[in-house]
């Protein structure tokens, strides 16, 4: 049992797609640090990140997760590339890199590990992939957020504890992984996984 402190736009929905989507890719059990911190939107998970990660620490949490959506499409906001200047990145609020956005206020130190999770447009596009669905050209690039939750939850969009569920069961298909494993910005998030200080 892995305890993995998990800093997500939105405590409930998110942090549990997170958790699982962290547990299927590692293919070991996790379990999110509790703390009193709560988390309201992107804006506030930058902004107490540096004091989630010092209380996670001193609790002695070595393991973080951060998931941002990128809302941009990939007009705006591009994808992630480890050749990507991550000050100027971050400094552009509307248009920069959201994950050299948020890796700028999330910085742990060893022996503590780190991972960035940042689906492109929202969480929905990992979860329509995951549950086998053919969008082209792609949903990264030509669906609107709204129209990618409705896709998957249908409308009205069902309470939260209800989304949560059905993302969960869609995460814990067996096909789910392989199928994410063609996106690229799921390609970014498992590759921070294969470091020792997670799998050992
Ligand atoms: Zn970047």
């Amino acid at each position: 049992m892995l305890t993995v402190a998990i800093a997500t736009e939105f405590d409930d929905y998110d942090a549990e797609v997170s958790r699982v989507l962290l547990e299927q890719a590692l293919a070991r059990s996790v379990v999110r640090w509790q703390t009193s911190i709560r988390f309201n939107g992107d804006k506030s998970v930058k902004k107490l990140a540096p004091l989630y990660v010092r209380r996670a620490l001193a609790e002695g949490v070595r393991h973080f997760l951060f998931t941002i959506d990128n809302d941009g499409g990939q007009r705006r906001r591009p994808q992630h590339a480890p050749e990507h200047d991550e000050i100027a990145e971050a400094a552009d609020e509307r248009d920069g890199c959201r994950w050299c956005w948020i890796s700028r206020a999330a910085q742990v130190d060893s022996p503590a590990v780190r991972c960035i999770a940042v689906p492109v447009q929202t969480m929905e596009t990992w979860l329509l992939v995951a549950r086998g669905e053919a969008l082209s050209p792609s949903p990264e690039q030509c669906y609107h957020r709204p129209t990618l939750k409705k896709r998957f939850f249908g409308t009205p969009l069902p309470a939260t504890d209800v989304r949560t569920r059905l993302a969960v069961d869609v995460i814990r298909q067996p096909h789910a992984l392989h199928a994410l494993r063609g996106l690229r910005s799921f390609q970014l998030f498992e590759a921070q996984l294969g470091i020792e200080g997670w799998r050992g």
